[in-house]
This record gives structure tokens, C-alpha cells and sequence, in this order.
């Protein structure tokens, strides 16, 4: 469900943040995803369902449009990534890829200092583009 207001709410974000981040809609995580290296890259996974996925070297959110099925998802799923985005983009990509992995092959993926503040982050903002998405 690319609708146009997803989009714009996207292009709203991107641009609240100052992000130069691309995010890509597809139907469902595609095998192909697979093939990248999986040091380089984040995924945003609850079960057997990866929600999104954030690539460090060419800074892409690939979202799943068919596990996003609900707003609420689909913007706490979005604000996650962009979380992921903002601080690779505080550092270099390639800073915060290696803080990344070192985290989680610490402490484990859920208890990922990164993982928890991409959380809370979206929460913190949920409301705030919960009311803009109904307004487009
Ligand atoms: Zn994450």
C-alpha cells in the first residue's frame, strides 16, 4: 500500500530530519536482499517477519509494504530506520556500521543500545506524524 500519503508522509520526514536517506517500497523482502552481505545491513525483524531493512554503504530503508498493513506499523517501522539513518549520518556510515555490529555481537540484537533507542525514538514521534499522515 504505496499510497500517495505514505509517500508524501515519507518525504516529510526526510526532509524534517535533513536526510538524504532513499526509502524503497516492496511487496514483500525480497531473496535478492539475501545476497547482501549481512554485515551491511540492519534488519528490522520480529519472528519469521522482517519489517524493513536499512543498508549502511548506499543509505536505503527497503520498507515491506505487505508486513506494514496498519498506519500505526508503518510509521513506527519508518521512524525505526530513520533512527538507524540520522546516526549514520551523524557519524560516517562506516563508524557507525562497526559501533553497530560491535553492539550487537556484545550485548545481542533486542538488547542493541541502537535497537532500543530506534524503538523509543519512534515511539517519542509516533503521534506527532500520526497526526500529520491524517491531515494529507
Ligand atoms: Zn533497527
Amino acid at each position: 500500500m504505496a499510497n500517495q500519503q505514505r509517500t508524501r508522509l515519507i518525504e516529510q520526514m526526510l526532509d524534517y530530519y535533513d536526510l538524504d536517506t532513499e526509502v524503497i517500497f516492496l511487496p514483500s523482502i525480497p531473496r535478492l536482499l539475501n545476497n547482501i552481505n549481512r554485515s551491511k545491513r540492519i534488519r528490522n525483524t520480529e519472528g519469521s517477519i522482517t519489517y524493513a531493512e536499512y543498508l549502511f554503504d548506499n543509505d536505503v530503508i527497503y520498507l515491506n509494504e505487505s508486513a506494514v498493513n496498519s498506519n500505526r506499523q508503518f510509521i513506527l517501522t519508518v521512524l525505526h530506520e530513520i533512527d538507524h539513518a540520522i546516526e549514520a549520518d551523524e557519524r560516517s556510515a562506516e563508524q557507525f556500521e562497526q559501533e553497530y555490529f560491535n553492539e550487537t555481537a556484545t550485548t545481542g540484537y533486542y538488547n542493541n543500545i541502537y535497537e532500543i533507542q530506534a524503538e523509543r525514538f519512534a515511539e517519542q514521534n509516533y503521534n506527532f506524524w500520526s497526526e500529520k499522515l491524517k491531515r494529507l
